[in-house]
């Protein structure tokens, strides 16, 4: 089973060393190539989505990983390489060496990388030299609805509401809380009825998909979503993946589209199902049109799961953070007629999930799968009432 483009700590084999001797007796510190070379090796085998360099005062690099979504301490490259790895990392990626002092963003094709996966690479110039933030894409197969260990019922609400001619799917949640992989899974039984014409817009491309037009928006010829958008349109798609609404002008276009027969599939920044509405409201002026475009609401997040080899007391396994893998955690508000004539009168406070995420990891809690602590990172001051 593959669960997500990204590295998905549960399905990676695991290490059966301990981290600390092994990567400090094994990366190579004879050259900045060597040690990225084996740093990305490592990286690999731990199962981290992101690769930190930060550059020290002192002229070393910290380099950290972000494993189930938190960054940990790995590794420092010491000075007399460090300051030779920005620019063997900018080459790899076709980035331009000699610019320092602005951003850039490349990536380092799946051929040269261990795992078979892209690298995306993204350079940031810091008063102590350029940060680098290397993030770990994976070849894998598309993921199903069932892969998701989403709640049956909001399997069942997103099955529906894909197989609607029209109107507009929204995925909600902070980065790193599985929305890319939900909308995969969604395409995924999209190409499997094999009937519709699908476009997506993405930032970036995680993932290809056969029978599906892919498209990454690219600012820097001024291809972002509301101008590739309008164009999109004319290619007569039948499905339009939006990766994120972020603007008043996307906004727009994707309830338009939605209203005129298109299922619309989109990401928007926001903390709830109601928050969802809120947010798309804002960006609209036609906020009749938006509530009548929109059939399901979804939000999403990923809560760490307690170590299995160590009981959460910290072993090699999981980095010492006592946790290994991620449990997605799920509410949703499907948009009915009767939802509908709630939104005309309260607005968007209508919208509220049946099942929330607070009470699912509650259960989970119970379970002994998370902790009370891990719950409190996710949700924030959010009070858990473990009954
Ligand atoms: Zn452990």
């Amino acid at each position: 089973m593959t669960y997500t483009t990204l590295v998905d700590p549960c399905d990676l084999p695991k290490r059966d060393v301990n981290l600390e001797e092994h990567h400090t007796a094994t990366i190579s510190t004879a050259s900045a190539a060597e040690c990225f070379r084996d740093l990305v090796h490592h990286a690999v085998e731990l199962g981290v989505s992101d690769l930190h360099f930060t550059p020290a005062s002192d002229q070393s690099i910290d380099v950290q990983v972000r494993l189930d979504g938190v960054l940990q301490p790995f590794f420092r490259v010491p000075a007399a390489i460090a300051d030779q790895m920005p620019g063997r990392v900018k080459y790899l990626a076709g980035l331009r060496t000699y610019q320092t002092r602005f951003p850039q963003d490349g990536r380092i094709s799946a051929e040269e990388a261990p795992h078979g996966g892209d690298l995306r690479v993204s350079t940031y110039p810091t008063i102590h030299g350029e940060k680098l933030v290397v993030r770990f894409f994976h070849a894998s197969q598309p993921s199903f609805f069932e892969d998701l260990r989403l709640p049956q019922n909001t399997i069942s609400a997103l099955r529906e509401a894909v197989n609607c001619p029209s109107g507009m799917i929204l995925i909600t949640g902070p980065a790193g809380s599985g929305k890319t992989t939900t909308i995969y899974a969604a395409l995924a039984e999209l190409t499997g009825r094999g009937d519709r014409h699908i476009i997506t817009l993405e930032d970036p491309v995680e993932t290809q998909v056969p029978g599906v037009t892919q498209t990454e928006v690219n600012p820097a010829v001024g291809l972002d979503f509301a101008t590739a958008l309008r164009y999109i349109l004319r290619q007569d798609p039948e499905v339009i993946v939006i990766g994120e609404i972020r603007d008043e002008e996307t906004a727009a276009i994707a309830v338009r589209s939605a209203f005129t027969g298109h299922l619309v599939i989109a990401t928007l920044h926001a903390g709830s199902c109601q928050g969802v509405l809120e947010r798309l409201f804002d960006m609209t002026e036609d906020n009749y049109a938006a509530a009548a475009s929109v059939q399901l609401i979804l939000n999403q997040r990923l809560i760490r799961r307690l170590c299995p080899q160590c009981a959460g007391q910290g072993c090699a396994d999981c980095l010492d953070s006592g946790f290994s893998g991620r449990v997605p955690l799920a509410e949703h508000v499907r948009i009915n007629e009767q939802v509908r004539d709630h939104v005309k009168q309260d607005g968007p406070r209508a919208v509220k999930p049946d099942t929330t995420m607070q009470l699912a990891s509650a259960t989970l809690i119970k379970q002994g799968i998370t902790t009370p602590e891990e719950t409190a990172r996710l949700f924030g001051d959010t009070q858990i009432d473990s009954e």
